[in-house]
């Protein structure tokens, strides 16, 4: 169509098509797309049939109940969380199934199963209510990816306490403001966790936020690392103290549908976090069903979802989902590279995993190490790839299916939020075509469109903006203490029966979805709306580059003009060559409008804390701006290396 009835313009084409693998085909839980119709028929009576798949204390009266903005599901029906992921596969005989193989970043292991799960989670629960934590009650988790962390969260569903996991990378001031927001009552940390080699003082940096929280009535602190710190008596216990003293009988609570499961910070790339809100039923049943269908989820798999259980994909396809569905998993403490750039590839090795979860940051990140790590091990279990959390460069894409899926293994990209819940958008592996760098088709059942300005669905081929038409269970109810700002964030621009996810995206001709990134990010170059992603993918494309951001300044010519930042792979140099190189390579791909005004090489990207690059930030360095707030940041020296370049020249521009 043409370029100026677009509201984004659509400029890269991704010709590649992989079809399912016949092997694949062969054993896929879903092999026709006969269930896209099913749900398109009945979108209700498909979730109440992945409701059934869970135990219920009580049926619910109505599947759902919309009055928009606000949904409830499962309406009259009591569940429970912790339940569902433990007693029940234990009760059918399903115990000695290992829940996770983990691995602590010095090197140890542990193996525990779904009875021993159930009788930690159990003594748990008794602790807080020991404690004084009853239903209702906030209870705010500062962990890092210890076994503990999936402990304390069942045991919070297992009394109906809703928990809200900060994030171990987060400073004190996150975490104070996090516990404030929510109010809650106890905390739970460890003394010290571990990162590429360093000890992280958890709970020092929790001492700390706790001067200015006067929620918080007891600290309970998990022994790692047996690092010192302080001990405030009457207020803090030990873990494994409290534990012994408990029996592992705990009965769960029977919880409404509606009841809050927990709350969740969003990472807050784009401002002041949010408490997302999720309630009990409709989240269970969509996580549940989306783990295992996109997943393909049998009884002997080896999942291995490689996210932080501080971001919702850990809370959902780490936690709750793989859990619900009986899956054994992988989970790995530590940093990727430590001790060196193969340590997720003697992991999966070790456990022999068969499904691998990861993020495109980390898949460049592989991209940029090279090749020769992955090989040096035997990846030959893996049969099916994920990816989540940005859109992934076609080049990124292909490498992971490459290198790491040895081109066996589809990849399934899926698109996402924390205020889903759960995988919107994305392939059913067995089924679904794939085409690097789109997260294909809505998850069945789900209502999503692409549309212009006013709310009119754009047609194949556009860009515009990525909208849902309908409510899924797991949608987030609310925003905790916020309401007003839910409505005005999510369902104020078209209305209050459609919600605004935020990000841009656009549909091919077979219908695909492409996500083109936030809609903030989204550039105007000479009257054309460009997005960010589809410039950076042509970026990637080049074979020296190993990973772009690409933001605008202002510009009395052309209204916006490009600036790219470009991380070149190891073994070469960024000069005036090179970038006259990677500007002929746009202008070959996309087309000249598209072509980096300025060029800038660095060493790294600023990053969220959840590994997604912060563009905000580059504006402002590109801009000359005073820098925008950095507490979310990973790796706050790289955009004080990048801004000094930018003052010192160390550009180059045409
Ligand atoms: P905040 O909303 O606080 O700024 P955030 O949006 O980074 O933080 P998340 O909810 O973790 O927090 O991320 C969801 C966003 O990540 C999506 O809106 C989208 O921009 C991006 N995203 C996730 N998965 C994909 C994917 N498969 N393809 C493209 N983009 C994705
Ligand atoms: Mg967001």
């Amino acid at each position: 169509m043409a370029e100026a009835h677009q509201h984004i313009a659509a400029l890269l084409s991704e010709e590649r098509v992989f079809e399912p693998p016949p092997d694949f085909v062969a054993g896929a839980l879903v092999k026709d797309r006969s269930i896209y119709e099913r749900a398109e028929a009945d979108y209700q009576a498909f979730w109440a049939k992945q409701a059934e798949r869970l135990a219920w204390f009580r049926r619910w009266e109505s599947v759902m109940d919309w009055q928009p903005p606000w949904v409830k599901w499962f309406v009259g029906g009591t569940l429970n969380a912790s339940f569902n992921c433990l007693d029940r596969h234990v009760e059918a005989g399903g115990g000695d199934k290992v829940a996770y193989h983990w691995e602590g970043e010095p090197g140890e292991q542990r193996t525990i199963t779904y009875k021993e799960l159930l009788d930690e989670v159990s003594r748990f629960a008794n602790a807080l209510k020991a404690l004084g934590v009853g239903r209702g009650d906030r209870v705010a988790i500062y962990l890092g990816m210890v076994p503990e962390l999936p402990v304390a969260m069942l045991a919070c569903a297992r009394i109906g306490a809703p928990h809200s996991v900060v994030f171990g990378g987060f400073s004190s001031d996150s975490l104070r403001d996090r516990i404030n927001d929510a109010e809650a009552k106890v905390l739970v940390t460890q003394d010290g966790g571990y990162r590429r080699g360093a000890l992280v003082p958890l709970k020092a940096n929790a001492d700390e936020a706790l001067a200015e929280c006067p929620s918080i009535q007891h600290v309970v602190t998990v022994r790692r690392a047996g690092n010192e710190h302080a001990f405030t008596a009457g207020r803090d216990h030990w873990y494994h103290e409290l534990i012994e003293e408990q029996i592992p009988d705990c009965p769960p609570e029977e919880m409404d549908a509606e009841d809050p499961l927990y709350i969740l910070y969003t990472s807050g790339t784009t401002g002041k976090p949010k408490g997302i809100v999720h309630t009990t039923g409709g989240y269970m049943t969509a996580v549940t069903a989306t783990h295992r269908l996109i997943f393909d989820i049998h009884d002997d798999d080896v999942y291995w979802c490689a996210a932080d259980i501080g971001w919702v994909t850990g809370h959902s396809y780490i936690v709750y989902g793989p859990l619900a569905n009986h899956t054994t998993s992988v989970m790995y403490e530590g940093a990727p590279d430590w001790p060196d750039k193969d340590r997720l590839w003697s992991i999966a090795e070790r456990n022999r995993a068969t499904i691998l979860y990861t993020a495109p940051t980390a898949i460049r990140a592989f991209m940029r190490w090279g090749p020769e790590h992955p090989e040096k091990h035997d990846l030959s279990s893996l049969r099916l790839l994920g990816t989540v959390g940005e859109p992934i460069n076609p080049e990124a894409w292909v490498w992971y299916w490459k290198y790491i899926g040895g081109g066996r293994c589809p990849i399934v990209d899926t698109w996402w939020q924390t205020e889903t819940g759960c995988i919107l958008i994305t392939p059913l592996p067995g089924v679904i075509p794939l085409k690097p760098g789109s997260a294909t088709l809505p998850f069945p059942g789900i209502q999503a469109d692409v549309v212009d300005e006013e709310g009119n669905s754009v047609p194949l081929g556009g860009g515009g903006y990525l909208v849902l038409k309908r409510p899924w269970p797991a949608i987030a109810r609310t925003i905790w203490g916020d309401p007003d700002r839910y409505v005005q964030t999510y369902f104020s621009k078209y209305g209050p029966d459609i919600y605004v996810a935020g990000d841009g995206a656009k549909r091919d001709e077979d219908g695909y979805f492409w996500l083109l990134g936030r809609i903030d990010d989204v550039m105007n170059v000479a009257g054309h709306r460009l997005s960010t992603y589809e410039i950076e993918s042509a970026l990637v494309d080049n074979p020296k580059v190993a990973e772009a951001a690409v933001v605008s300044r202002p510009d009395d010519v052309v209204g916006e003009a490009i600036v790219a930042f470009v991380t070149l792979k190891s073994g070469y140099e960024g000069d005036e060559s090179v970038a006259a190189e990677l500007r002929e390579h746009v202008a070959k791909k996309i087309g000249k409008i598209a072509r980096p005004h300025a060029l800038i090489f660095t060493n790294d990207l600023p990053k969220t804390r959840s590994g997604k690059i912060m563009r905000r930030l580059l504006r402002d360095v590109a801009r000359g701006r005073p820098l925008g707030d950095v507490t979310t940041l990973a790796n706050a020296e790289v955009v004080e290396q990048i801004h000094d370049m930018v003052q010192t020249g160390a550009r180059t521009e045409e």
